[in-house]
């Protein structure tokens, strides 16, 4: 890290940080990116992305934050590979506490640090993890033309994938833990009507095939009110379980909702004064690279309008 204090620190490197960061860069701001666990966010977990604007054939994800990254770099923005403890209010700013003991003063903050998709657990699912195992599927439904998938999960996120799927997919199977969904009632009904959809209720994925050939092929499935077990042919999984906001460190200071979620008020602003948010912590609606980036130049703006102001 060059300096102990910045006008602007930005913690999180997805897409939403990163265009933060080419916005207050640009504007001559000098920021500093705290990188967190996986620079260049969720994107970097995904092979192809067809659906960001710009890229007529299309840019796999590492790539698309790789040039985000480049184009925050050019106009001066500061990376330091670290995960941010604690921010600590403190006379005109905040201090933010560093999992490497060190600390940085800030005028203004930009969190965005994003979203976990909440995984099964199986060994099997990491390792295959844009192989046939995803968890996003507006992101990789496409490349599951004309072959039977499973989704995981029985709320509005498994269904409209589901539902969204059916598009491309001959068959989709949900598998449900309970009998019941916990997804929308509209959504339900349309899903219920949809010929192509199949559900597989008080279930669980138990093992998913195949790991050896590093691609999927299947999954075994367990009746948790009987104990039975069935194997269906499947060539994709997509697991729609929910999220975890990545919100812990700041939890007690900035305001949150019951799931975990960014508040944001005017615009990105948070309960605190010069803290922003911005991306996947805030929004669990939209939650696209192209949403989240917008969210960050948003916050970038609002930032920079915060400071003016200071002055
Ligand atoms: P969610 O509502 O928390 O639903 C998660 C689903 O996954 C539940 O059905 C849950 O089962 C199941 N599940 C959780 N952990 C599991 C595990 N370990 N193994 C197997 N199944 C598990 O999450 P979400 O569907 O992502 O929705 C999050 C929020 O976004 C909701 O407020 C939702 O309304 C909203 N959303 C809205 C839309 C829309 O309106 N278009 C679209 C997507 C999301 P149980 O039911 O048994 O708990």
């Amino acid at each position: 890290m060059k300096r102990t204090e910045y006008d602007v620190v930005i913690i999180g490197s997805g897409a939403a940080g990163l265009t933060a960061a080419i916005y207050t860069a640009r504007a001559n701001l000098q920021p500093v990116v705290i990188d967190g666990t996986l620079p260049g966010g969720q994107l970097t977990t995904t092979t192809e992305v067809e659906n960001y604007p710009g890229f007529p054939t299309g840019i796999m994800g590492p790539e698309l934050m790789e040039n985000f990254r480049k184009q925050a770099e050019r106009f001066g923005t500061e990376y330091v590979f670290d995960t941010v403890e604690k921010i600590l209010p403190q006379n005109h700013g905040y201090k933010i506490q560093l999992s490497s003991n060190e600390t940085i003063a800030a005028k203004t903050i930009i969190i965005s640090t994003g979203a976990s998709p909440r995984l099964l657990g199986l060994p099997e699912e990491k390792k295959l993890m844009g192989r046939g195992v995803s968890t996003c599927a507006t992101c990789d439904g496409a490349f599951f033309k004309n072959v039977d998938l499973i989704v995981a999960g029985g709320g509005d996120s498994a269904i409209e994938e589901a539902t969204f799927l059916t598009k491309f997919a001959k068959k989709v199977y949900v598998v449900h833990r309970r009998d019941t969904l916990r997804a929308s009632k509209i959504m339900q009904d349309r899903a219920f009507k949809n010929s192509k959809i199949e559900f597989v209720w008080d279930s669980a994925i138990s093992q998913i095939h195949d790991v050896e050939k590093n691609t999927v092929t299947g999954a075994t499935l367990k009746n948790l009110k009987t104990g039975k077990t069935t194997e269906l042919k499947v060539d994709g999984i997509f697991v729609a379980i929910g999220h975890t906001p990545n919100s812990a460190p700041f939890q007690g200071l900035i305001e949150c909702d019951e799931q975990g979620y960014i508040k944001v008020f005017k615009g990105t602003q948070t309960n605190q004064p010069g803290i922003f948010a911005a991306g996947d912590c805030v929004d669990h609606v939209y939650r696209q690279a192209i949403t989240a980036a917008g969210m960050g130049c948003q916050a970038a703006l609002d930032a920079e309008r915060y400071l003016a102001n200071l002055e």
